[in-house]
C-alpha cells in the first residue's frame, strides 16, 4: 500500500488529502501538524474550515485509510510520498520584507523529513513557494540525507476556497513539475498516478519544476488582475453613469475573455492573491525586471484604491462623517462560502470607518468574535512601506460588537456595508429591516448582491458598487 504523507493541516492540505482518501481507497493518508487543536479539530465533528462537501468527505474516510496526528515524524518516515503543505507568509522583517515568502516553517519541515527519513522518498511541492524554491529544498534534504533519496516535484493546488472539494472533483487541471532526468521523470509518473484515480488524463499536465513553481504565482496574478481591472473599470463607470455590470458582461461575451471572474466588488482577498503578487514582484525585482515588478505591483494598489474608494463613499454620502454612527457589517469572510479572513477586504472597509470613528456592528454567518476582534486589532503590515502601524486602540476595539444575526445587526443602523456576497443577505427581509434603522437609511452593496431598485423603493438610499449614481449620491461626491 503506498503510503502518504501531508505536512500542514490547513485549508490546503486538509481538503486535499481527504479528497486524495476518498478517490483513491488503496492509499493510507496521514495528515500531521504541529498544532494540537487543528488536528483535534479535524478528529472531531467540528472541522477546523468550512468547506461546503468537505464534512462528508472526511467522515467517508476517517480511520480508515485517512487519519489526522500530530506524530509528525513518524508519519513522515512511513511515507513514500510526502506533500508539504505548510504556510508561507509574507516576510514581514529583514530581507525582502513586505515582498518576499517567508520560508521558514519550509525550511523546517526539510530538514525534518531529512531527518528522520530512513528511506527514498518524494517530496512534493503544495504550498505556493517562490521559484527556484524546490532548488533550496533539494540542497537542504541532499546535503542532511546520510544517502537516502529524494525527488522533489511541485505540485501547486490551484482549488478555491468555498469550493474546495467540488474542485479538487473536477480539476481543471492538476500540474505536476519534476526533474528533467529520468528518477525525476519517474517520480512524476509515480504521482500522476495517484491522481490518475479520478482526473482524466490529458488533464494531468506534467512540466520541468520552475514553470510548475511559476505558473501557480501566474495564475493567481492573472486572477488577481482581472479584478483589479473590473474594479478599475467600476470607478469609471461610477463617474460616466455606465453600468459595470453590463460593461463586463459585454467584454465577458468575447471569448477571448470569457465571463469568468468578471464581478466588480470592494476588493479581493484570501491568502494568496496578495501574497503571490508581492511574491511575484520581489522575484521580478530580483532578476532585474523593475517594469514588469511594477506593472504586478498596480494591481495590488487597485485592489487598495477600490477598499479606500468605498470607505470614502460610505462616509461622504453619510454627511461627510460616520462618527458615533452605527453601522451595521455584513459579511466578514473573504469571500461566500468560507470562514476563511485572511487579507479580507472587510478588514480595511472596517478600519478606515473606525478611523472615523463609526460605531461597528459585524455579521457573518462563518466567522467568529474572536477572529474579528483578532483581525481588527492585528497590525497590517504596510508592503509599500515596510514599517508597522500602531495596533488598533482598546477604545476601538469597544467601538465593535459582533452579533449572530443579519437584523440585530442593522437595528438602530444608519447605514449597511454589504462585504461579503453570502446568499441569504439576498433574501433577507429588507423592509424589516428598513423599519428598524436611522434615517435616511444607507446600503452599501459592495458585492452587488441586492436588488438596488426594490432597496430604493422600500426607501434606501442604495450605493451599489460600478452602478449608476442615485440623485443622492451624485449630490454627495466622494473625495479621494
Ligand atoms: P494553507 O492555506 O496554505 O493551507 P494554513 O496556514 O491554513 O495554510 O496551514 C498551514 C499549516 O501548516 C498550519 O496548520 C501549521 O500549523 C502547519 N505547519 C507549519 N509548519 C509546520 C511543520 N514544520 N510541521 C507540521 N506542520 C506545520
Amino acid at each position: 500500500m503506498v503510503k502518504i504523507c501531508c505536512i500542514g493541516a490547513g485549508y490546503v492540505g486538509g481538503p486535499t488529502m481527504a479528497v486524495i482518501a476518498l478517490k483513491c481507497p488503496d492509499i493510507e493518508v496521514a495528515v500531521v501538524d504541529i498544532s494540537v487543536p487543528r488536528i483535534t479539530a479535524w478528529n472531531s465533528d467540528q472541522l477546523p474550515i468550512y468547506e461546503p462537501g468537505l464534512d462528508d468527505v472526511v467522515k467517508q474516510c476517517r480511520g480508515k485509510n485517512l487519519f489526522f496526528s500530530t506524530d509528525v515524524e513518524k508519519h513522515v518516515c512511513e511515507a513514500d510520498i510526502v506533500f508539504v503543505s505548510v504556510n508561507t507568509p509574507t516576510k514581514t522583517r529583514g530581507l525582502g520584507a513586505g515582498k518576499a515568502a517567508d520560508l521558514t516553517y519550509w525550511e523546517s519541515a526539510a530538514r525534518m523529513i531529512a531527518d528522520v527519513s530512513k528511506s527514498d522518498k518524494i517530496v512534493v511541492e503544495k504550498s505556493t513557494v517562490p521559484v527556484k524554491t524546490a532548488e533550496a529544498i533539494e540542497k537542504i534534504l541532499t546535503h542532511n540525507s546520510k544517502g537516502i533519496k529524494f525527488q522533489i516535484l511541485s505540485n501547486p493546488e490551484f482549488l478555491a476556497e468555498g469550493t474546495a472539494i467540488e474542485d479538487l472533483f473536477g480539476p481543471d487541471r492538476v500540474l505536476i513539475g519534476g526533474r528533467e532526468t529520468a528518477d525525476g521523470q519517474k517520480a512524476i509518473q509515480a504521482l500522476k498516478a495517484v491522481y490518475a484515480h479520478w482526473v482524466p488524463e490529458d488533464r494531468i499536465i506534467c512540466t520541468n519544476l520552475w514553470s510548475a513553481e511559476l505558473s501557480k504565482l501566474a495564475a493567481n496574478a492573472f486572477l488577481a488582475q482581472r479584478i483589479s481591472s473590473v474594479n478599475a473599470m467600476s470607478a469609471l463607470c461610477e463617474a460616466t453613469g455606465a453600468d459595470v455590470t453590463e460593461v463586463s458582461y459585454a467584454v465577458g461575451k468575447d471569448t477571448r475573455i470569457g465571463p469568468k471572474f468578471l464581478n466588480s466588488s470592494v476588493g479581493f482577498g484570501g491568502s494568496c492573491f496578495q501574497k503571490d503578487i508581492l511574491n511575484l514582484v520581489y522575484i521580478c525585482e530580483c532578476n532585474g525586471l523593475p517594469e514588469v515588478a511594477e506593472y504586478w505591483k498596480q494591481v495590488i494598489k487597485i485592489n487598495d484604491y477600490q477598499k479606500s474608494r468605498f470607505v470614502n463613499r460610505v462616509v461622504s454620502s453619510m454627511f461627510n462623517t460616520v462618527s458615533n454612527k452605527k453601522i451595521a457589517i455584513m459579511g466578514f469572510a473573504f469571500k461566500k462560502d468560507t470562514g476563511d479572513t485572511r487579507e479580507t477586504p472587510a478588514i480595511d472597509v472596517c478600519k478606515g470607518l473606525l478611523g472615523d470613528k463609526a460605531r461597528l456592528s459585524i455579521y457573518d454567518p462563518q466567522v467568529t468574535e474572536d477572529q474579528i476582534q483578532r483581525d481588527l486589532t492585528m497590525n497590517k503590515f504596510d508592503w509599500d512601506h515596510p514599517l508597522h502601524l500602531q495596533p488598533m486602540s482598546p477604545t476601538t476595539v469597544k467601538q465593535v460588537s459582533v452579533v449572530w444575526d443579519a437584523y440585530e445587526a442593522t437595528k438602530d443602523a444608519h447605514g449597511i456595508c454589504i462585504l461579503t456576497e453570502w446568499d441569504e443577505f439576498k433574501t433577507l427581509d429588507y423592509q424589516k429591516i428598513y423599519d428598524n434603522m436611522q434615517k435616511p437609511a444607507f446600503v452599501f452593496d459592495g458585492r452587488n448582491i441586492v436588488n438596488a431598485e426594490k432597496l430604493r423603493e422600500i426607501g434606501f438610499i442604495v450605493y451599489a458598487i460600478g452602478k449608476p449614481l442615485d440623485a443622492w449620491l451624485k449630490d454627495m461626491p466622494a473625495v479621494a
